[in-house]
């Protein structure tokens, strides 16, 4: 076995990927937390609440590469090649992501690149929206009467050429959320919310409950309550917009008792 000098693990640099949670910053894991803490350098990504940084070193780099204040995202390849960079420079990178960073986070991605680089990093799972968006509501995402299984599924899925870049076949999928009784939890859906429904539609009864919950788990958390025939014209009256997950699948009717019983109890 080579020892390494000891000036060397001073150079090594590392890079974490973290998933910040939905929101909630009690909802970040320890895990989590103490990579935040560990980190000289941490990019954030939009949507992720900044108390998490309350974690972090003072002396360490924040460096924010969502769309705050209106401006474009970063472009993904020169957030990589920061983090590439530093990590080389020997910083402790944490990429912070809102959620999970391997659901819809391009956290995949991210890890090829870095392995391409030589660099192997590490992943620290987050509580994702899709999740928290539901338990808010007080309902699961599977029931043994309700639902056998659950789908996370983007709304907003990357189009091109190949068959991996199709748009998703919601007619299809309706089926089988049907036949094999899933739960549907769709993210980036609400600029699409009118052609989802037209699709799930040829699959699915009008009568399906649908949830659309914006902001979960922070103070601004909003939802609104409907079934699948109706689910764009409700989205339009409640004037939910981004960032919110759309819902879909009997589960749902639990969720009238629940706020039947919080009305009760006045809450
Ligand atoms: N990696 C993230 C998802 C990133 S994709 C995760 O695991 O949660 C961005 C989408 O996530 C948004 O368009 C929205 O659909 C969903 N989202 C993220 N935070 C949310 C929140 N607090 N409430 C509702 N939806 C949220």
């Amino acid at each position: 076995m080579t020892m390494k000098h000891p000036a060397s693990f001073t150079t090594q640099g590392s890079c974490t990927l973290v998933g910040a949670g939905p929101g909630d910053p009690d909802l970040l894991t320890f895990k989590a937390a103490k990579a935040i803490q560990a980190a000289t350098v941490i990019l954030v990504d939009d949507l992720v609440n900044e108390e998490v940084l309350s974690h972090a070193r003072p002396d360490a780099r924040i460096v924010y590469v969502g769309k705050r204040g209106g401006c474009k995202s970063t472009p993904q390849a020169f957030i990589e090649k920061l983090m590439i960079t530093a990590v080389h420079e020997g910083e402790h990178v944490v990429r912070l992501k809102g959620g999970d960073p391997f659901i819809f986070g391009r956290g995949g991605e991210e890890v090829e690149h870095l392995r391409e680089a030589g660099i192997e990093p590490q992943v620290v799972n987050g509580i994702t929206s899709g999740l928290a968006a539901v338990t808010s509501l007080q309902v699961p995402l599977t029931h043994r009467d309700r639902a056998q299984g659950v789908v996370f599924v983007t709304g907003h899925a990357k189009t091109g050429h190949s068959a991996s870049e199709q748009p998703t076949d919601w007619k299809k999928l309706a089926a089988a959320a049907r036949d094999a009784r899933l739960t549907l939890v769709i993210y980036m859906g609400v600029s699409g919310a009118a052609h989802i429904q037209h699709g799930l539609l040829d699959g699915l009864p009008g009568k399906t409950p649908v949830a659309i919950v914006q902001h979960a788990t922070l103070p601004a958390q909003r939802h609104v309550l409907s079934t699948l025939d109706r689910m764009h014209e409700a989205l339009a009256d409640s004037g939910i917009g981004s960032p919110a997950i759309i819902v879909v699948g009997d589960v749902l009717k639990g969720v009238g008792a629940a706020s039947a019983q919080a009305e009760r109890f006045g809450t």
